[in-house]
């Protein structure tokens, strides 16, 4: 090949790969960090964009990561990088493959988590978002990367203590079954909406479900009976049915039962 050619090949390659690093999505990468300012953590790597006064609770990040690990009886392995965007900027810059999806996400490959501006814009603050997706990352760090994707199938599990531990519900108790029963909505099952299903309303009436569901997991059979059931279920996904009925001696769907009668849907 000609030496100008591979001068310009060079090139190029190197423009694109200083364009990532500084702009796209190899950013949380980058030794520098315009724009963001780096939060003192033992325990993180946090970086926020434009920060105010309502975001000082990125203070507490290691306060944060402990709680988790109490809350889900489990250790974090790897030191977990949070990008907490700017309330006006896109998510498209860092996560094109996301569309824009402007909330948080966690990607556990990478031990990286984006709080993105509608979080940042949010009256629930950008503390319950980062605290749903520290559990993802949590119980991701603690099993293998095939179970990981496997935990997907049983999305319910994952968002519900996720939602649990973060204390964000998109709706009351009240507003979710007023909601359900004006939208002729009947869960009967947990997984007969798809958990993946990120769209509006969907993802907020589908969280709610899976939040109170765990609510009703805690309430009536204890914090200790869902530590232990996590504690397994990351170990062995595919059996997660009789993982279940070992740990609360009954069916899945007959505890699911229960519920919907607490519910009176
Ligand atoms: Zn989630």
């Amino acid at each position: 090949m000609p030496k100008k050619k591979i001068t310009y090949i060079v090139a190029v390659c190197t423009l694109g790969l200083l364009f990532y690093l500084f702009w796209g999505p190899l950013f949380p990468w980058s030794p520098i960090k315009p724009g963001f300012q780096r939060i003192p953590s033992s325990k993180a790597n946090v970086y926020i964009q434009n920060m105010t006064s309502s975001d000082s609770m990125v203070f507490q990040i290691d306060q944060i990561l402990e709680d988790e690990e109490i809350f889900h009886q489990l250790n974090y392995k790897d030191r977990v990088t949070v990008i907490i965007a700017d309330p006006k900027t896109s998510m498209k810059r860092f996560a094109p493959w996301l569309q824009g999806s402007g909330y948080s996400v966690s990607l556990s490959m990478l031990n990286l988590i984006y709080i993105g501006p509608i979080a940042r814009q949010s009256s629930f603050g950008i503390k319950t978002y980062l605290k749903h997706e520290l559990s993802h990352m949590l119980m991701d760090q603690n099993t293998s990367f095939r179970k990981a994707l496997k935990m997907h199938d049983q999305g319910w599990l994952l968002e519900g203590v996720a939602q649990h531990f973060s204390g964000h519900h998109f709706y009351s108790r009240s507003e979710f079954i007023a909601l359900c029963k004006t939208n002729q909505i009947s869960f009967s099952s947990l997984n007969e909406q798809n958990p993946l299903d990120m769209s509006f309303p969907n993802l907020k009436l589908n969280y709610t479900y899976y939040q109170l569901f765990v609510d009703f997991l805690v309430d009536e059979y204890g914090l200790d009976a869902l530590q232990n059931y996590i504690k397994q279920y990351i170990a062995e996904p595919d059996s997660y049915e009789q993982i279940f009925v070992n740990v609360y001696d009954n069916d899945l769907d007959m505890i699911l039962d229960a519920f919907k009668t607490s519910l009176n849907i």
